[in-house]
Order: structure tokens, then sequence, then C-alpha cells
């Protein structure tokens, strides 16, 4: 079973690799989150107003080693491309929405993450429903 300490690494190696450029400047909180069928990922501000934390909540499911690390990648650099364009974080927003016009996708190719995107997706086509069917129970 993966932990959060192995995620920490993982989201460590993934900003200095595809996003060196990104300053972290507040608390940044990654962690492993609930099970769930749909979401794999969320990115939120905690709850003090002034100079609030940042968590990145990625779906509890990833925990399974059954699901191959790019698919974490990706959820991880998804919302770390949420946090350099400015939502829940200290950064200036850059688009009015978070996702209307491919915004994160966009960077996320930009980045060099292209390749980890389309795995990504094609593994979850092929894979997410029956694992789901398997693995969730209500
Ligand atoms: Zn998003």
């Amino acid at each position: 079973m993966r932990d959060d300490k192995w995620l920490k690494n993982l989201a460590k190696r993934v900003l200095q690799r595809y996003f060196p450029d990104v300053e972290i400047k507040n608390n940044l909180f990654i962690r492993f989150g609930r099970f769930n069928k749909q979401r794999l990922g969320t990115i939120k501000f905690g709850r003090r107003k002034e100079d609030p934390n940042t968590f990145i909540t990625i779906n509890g499911f990833f925990k399974d080693e059954n699901i191959p690390e790019f698919v974490i990648t990706a959820t991880l650099a998804h919302e770390l491309v949420h946090y350099s364009q400015g939502f829940f974080s200290p950064h200036p927003q850059l688009h009015r929405y978070p996702h209307r016009g491919s915004v994160v996708n966009r960077e996320l190719t930009e980045r060099g993450l292209d390749d980890i995107l389309k795995l990504q997706k094609e593994w979850l086509k092929k894979n997410w429903a029956d694992y789901i069917k398997k693995n969730y129970y209500v």
C-alpha cells in the first residue's frame, strides 16, 4: 500500500521535473483522501482566512499498487497546474474558470506531460469502470 509519505515524494519529483519555475508560496499539503468513483483529485484552501494553506487530495483508490503510477502523476500534475494558475494558491489567478478552454491540459502539454496525460486517459478508459465495479462497495 502506498501512503502519504510515498505520495509526498512523488509530488516532490513531479514538482522538480515539470514545475521547476513554480514557487510554492504557502503551506501545500498533499495527501490521500477518500475512495471516490469519479474524482481523481481536488485542490482546496484550508480554513484559515489569512495566508491560507492549500490542500491537494488524491483519490484513496490510488493507494492501491494496481493503479499505475502515471495515473497518479497525471492527477498530481493536473492539480499543480491549478496551483500554478492561481486557483487555491497565492499565485495570481490567470483564468476566470479553472477548466474552460482546456487551460489545464494545454499547460500540461507545454510542460512535457502530454504522454503521461495520454497514458492516464487510456488507462482510465480501459480499466476504471471495471476497477470501481470490483472495488467500490457502498
Ligand atoms: Zn481540475
